[in-house]
């Protein structure tokens, strides 16, 4: 089995670049190097701006006057008192590192009670703590993945899925986006002795969910592990934010495995694994991620403990966000958007090329509402994208203005329902 990507070959290769592409010419006077043999980026950058792909970093606002539907601070708790004074007060108590690996010196009695606490809320056996959802993600892959194992991925995972996927030598398909059938299929037909099914649960893009349902009764016919991306589920769906696992009747199953991040609805930065304990003890002895990764930080362990305890005593955080997506959705669909179907904080609006992404969401941030703007490699080719997201903490006034700014902004509203 191959590994297919949902991005063509040529956005990756803009992008990414290997060093010698055989459509630049291979120089033979090999005299004065320094001066030319980073050359080859510029021609590079060069095809992504005409491509319309540049990316530049862009300072965020740390007033008001910007509305933001672009960052993932879900319940808005990144900036909540308690949050950050629980950051700062373990910064306080055990430094601003956390000084090796978990394995070495590392580890802390705060990182072992969060894992307990995320386990216990989510319904799940055992858990564990990796600096990011990135490396947590390529910390369970590279570790239950491997010659002997099929990954069947639905095709818009996460970047961190499709490289955990790459990392781990493992066989794996990509089937189409929330494809069951296929799914279904490519298990039933597999030569290799283990299979995972490997899903975001809401897709971080579309915010659209993935049916957990019928993948994992796919899982359970045909004897395949299901690993659930969650970094969007967690704190927004599920009762009172434990997660789309929990909603779906999940959490605690044997054979199911949960990642998420502590960087969104949490407020924080680190990523976890959740699962059975066995499941956790082998990413202890054998997560390259987690082995070869200095612990997460005190201050991001803090802070991700007093967020989960907002959550469970504000269990209603999680229902208001669902529903401001809703409303937003709704409205900026009403005005003839051709916008996603979110099942969480999560959606998109189509553009009709990247470069009208890149200027509708220009548009938009002068007349003060941040979007996300996603282009290749974030989106397929040809499916370019605003992103907005909404935070529980949102004012009926704030939607009334981003509806306001979006409409006005958008290039040619009677273009942007199709694929372009
Ligand atoms: N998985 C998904 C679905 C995500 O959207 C993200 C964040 N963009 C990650 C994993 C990575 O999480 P982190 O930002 O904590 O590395």
């Amino acid at each position: 089995a191959v590994v297919v990507n949902r991005h063509s070959p040529e956005a990756d290769h803009a992008v990414t670049a290997s060093p010698h592409p055989t459509t630049e010419p291979v120089r033979t006077d090999r005299s004065d190097h320094g001066a030319w043999v980073f050359d080859w980026l510029d021609v590079r950058s060069g095809a992504r701006t005409r491509a319309g792909l540049r990316r530049r970093l862009v300072p965020r606002s740390a007033g008001a006057e910007v509305l933001d539907l672009a960052g993932n601070d879900y319940l808005g708790l990144s900036r909540d008192p308690r949050v950050v004074a629980a950051a700062a007060e373990a910064a306080r108590r055990w430094g601003a590192g956390a000084t090796g690996s978990r394995l070495v010196t590392g580890n802390i009695t705060a990182h072992t009670e969060l894992e307990g606490e995320l386990a216990e809320f989510c319904g799940m056996q055992s858990a564990l703590i990796f600096s990011s959802g990135y490396l947590a993600n390529l910390g369970v892959l590279g570790a239950l993945g491997g010659p002997g194992t099929l990954l069947v991925a639905d095709a818009y995972n996460h970047a961190s899925l499709v490289d955990g996927a790459r990392l781990s030598r493992s066989a794996a398909l990509s089937v189409p986006h929330r494809d069951v059938t296929a799914m279904a299929t490519a298990l039933r037909d597999r030569r290799h002795k283990r299979a995972v099914v490997v899903t975001d649960s809401v897709f971080s893009v579309d915010g659209d969910l993935a049916p957990l349902g019928g993948i994992s009764a796919a899982c359970r016919e045909h004897g395949a592990a299901l690993l659930i991306d969650d970094a969007h589920g967690l704190g927004v769906l599920g009762s009172g934010g434990r997660g789309a696992a929990e909603a779906a009747g999940l959490a605690g199953r044997p054979d199911v495995v949960i990642t998420a991040t502590l960087s969104k609805s949490l407020g924080a930065q680190g990523g976890v694994v959740l699962g059975p304990q066995r499941v956790i003890d082998h990413l202890v002895d054998t997560a390259r991620t987690f082995v070869f990764d200095t612990g997460l930080a005190p201050a991001s362990v803090g802070a991700a403990a007093a967020a989960l305890a907002v959550l469970r005593a504000e269990p209603g955080l999680a229902g208001t966000v669902v529903r401001r997506a809703e409303t937003l959705a709704g409205r900026l669909r009403a005005a003839g958007l051709a916008v996603s179907e979110p099942a969480g904080a999560v959606l998109s609006i189509r553009a009709p090329s990247a470069a009208d992404a890149l200027s509708w969401a220009a548009r938009c941030r002068t007349a003060g509402v941040a979007v996300g703007c996603f282009r290749p490699p974030s989106v397929p080719d040809h499916v370019s994208r605003l992103r907005l997201t909404v935070r529980a903490d949102l004012t009926e006034e704030d939607l009334d203005r981003a509806v306001r700014v979006v409409v006005a902004s958008a290039p040619n509203p009677t273009t942007t329902g199709g694929r372009t």
